[in-house]
């Protein structure tokens, strides 16, 4: 391979190699680093560098010093301000200087290291590939995501998922609010029930790419191309562990199919990738909470007012977390419907999104200001429907059902859709960080009276 990467001869080939190790074999001719060492004693060296320090040295002294192969470098204390260094290195037969920075790691941008020669490893990596393949690189998330074999492989995943379910008769069906999800044996139904199974896999969900640091050699999912650098080489999604080129990732399409073995926790978890990677149309833990609130009877005094020990909530969320698959056994060994009504609130507060989302929040508000009744309520079934993304509507619609319920035995349990409204409030709405005005001022009579009205006429906005 001739050092200049031919981008006719990539476009010619892209769809047709579905590893592409061009970048790593030009990986592999970058320059390797070589420290210069200091001959002499410098007494005041720091103490995170190493005989590479030449103290206080001129650009000139460290060009001299320099001369020779690429990858030589050396690290030096400005002579002009006190305890600002630089990281001075040759490259292309010319002497490159970094301002150099250490806060327990060393680092001249984003990327931290622990060490100033792996640091000088991955700059000279990034170098000879950003000179030798400058037009590969920014033409190689120019693929269209449907070209990519990311693509294909999405498309038998998300379908073989779908058999998975299927095969087991445990594709979702909301029919019944009282029951909760019900799951439906996929092999009895007749195709006109089969239309109100609600496909979750199809609910759209963005990526939640982190920079990641990998072992061995990482290609991105979406252009295929390796993945170059010593560590921070790309992005990985904590979900479903797409990885990517920070470019590419901007690409991807909001199409993340979380899988189970990234996500190990069910609280504090994203609901859409929970009811993704679970195939239900909700959490089940709304569902085995709402189920066990009911069985115990929906007339107790202060129900969701009233907090169970905190201990035992934390004790029923560890168990839970512990495992998952025996909920229905570990709500058997708690007698305080107060314990079951506040894992419930402590799961719906942990959402990083809350139920009714940043996005939709004033949104909400708005229909509020609308009169008079008839209008809000036509307003807030507008809000819910296009604002609220499926599973969420889905988690709302079922909650707000049951909480009507609730409000039904306010004679006894005192619990009428304002008290409810008032004490949930801040578990289903959080007030969206948005500048000054109007959402901060007197939003929670406003989130108060748009959570009654979803109560009270739950059954015309949920249609
Ligand atoms: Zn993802
Ligand atoms: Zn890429």
């Amino acid at each position: 391979m001739s050092s200049n990467v031919n981008l006719a001869d990539i476009e010619a080939t892209k769809l047709e190699t579905l590893w592409k190790h061009d970048l790593y074999t030009l990986q592999l001719k970058a320059p390797k680093p070589k420290r210069v060492v200091c001959q002499t004693y410098i007494p005041d060296r720091p103490p995170h560098y190493g005989r590479e320090f030449h103290g206080k040295i001129t650009r000139e002294e460290a060009n001299k010093l320099l001369s020779g192969e690429d990858g030589r470098y050396l690290v030096r204390e400005s002579v002009r301000a006190q305890h600002q260094y630089t990281l001075s290195l040759r490259f292309e037969k010319q002497t490159k200087h970094f301002r150099l920075y250490y806060d327990g790691k060393h680092f001249v941008g984003d990327k931290r290291f622990d060490t100033v020669h792996d640091l000088v490893a991955d700059g000279l990596i990034i170098m000879y590939l950003e000179t030798h393949a400058r037009d590969y690189i920014a033409s190689m998330s120019n693929v269209a995501y449907e070209e990519t074999p990311h693509y294909t492989l999405q498309k038998s995943h998300k379908l073989q998922k779908k058999k998975f379910f299927k095969d087991q008769g445990e594709l979702t069906k909301i029919d019944d609010l009282r029951n909760g999800i019900k799951r439906i044996d996929i092999h009895d139904i007749d195709d006109e029930v089969y239309d109100d199974v609600i496909d979750v896999q199809m609910f759209e969900k963005k990526h939640v790419f982190k920079s990641h640091n990998y072992m061995g050699l990482p290609f991105c999912d979406y252009c295929g191309n390796f993945m170059w650098g010593l560590l921070a080489q790309g992005l990985k999604c904590e979900d479903c562990g797409f990885n990517a080129h920070r470019k590419c990732s901007e690409k991807v399409p909001n199409d993340c199919c979380p899988d189970l073995k990234h996500i190990h926790r069910i609280f504090g978890i994203d609901l859409t990738a929970v009811v993704k990677a679970c195939n239900t149309v909700r959490p089940f833990i709304i569902d085995i909470c709402v189920k066990e609130i009911e069985n115990r009877g929906l007339n107790t005094e202060g129900l969701y007012r009233v907090s169970g020990l905190s201990d035992d909530v934390e004790a029923i969320k560890v168990a839970l977390e512990r495992d998952w698959d025996k909920a229905e056994q570990v709500f058997k060994t708690c007698d305080d419907v107060h314990v079951i009504t506040g894992v419930l609130k402590m799961y719906l507060r942990s959402l990083p999104i809350p139920l009714i989302t940043f996005d939709a929040y004033p949104h909400f508000l708005a229909a509020l200001k609308k009169n008079p009744l008839d209008e809000k309520i036509s307003g807030l079934k507008d809000v819910i429907s296009t604002y609220l993304p499926p599973a969420h509507y889905q988690s709302l619609q079922y909650l707000i059902a049951h909480l009507e319920r609730v409000s039904q035995h306010a004679s006894e349990n005192l619990m009428s859709a304002h008290n409810i409204s008032t004490v949930l409030c801040p578990t289903l709405m959080r007030t969206p960080n948005i500048g000054l005005k109007p959402f901060q001022m007197n939003s929670w009579d406003q989130e108060i009276q748009v959570l009654e009205i979803l109560i009270k006429h739950h059954s015309k906005i949920f249609k």
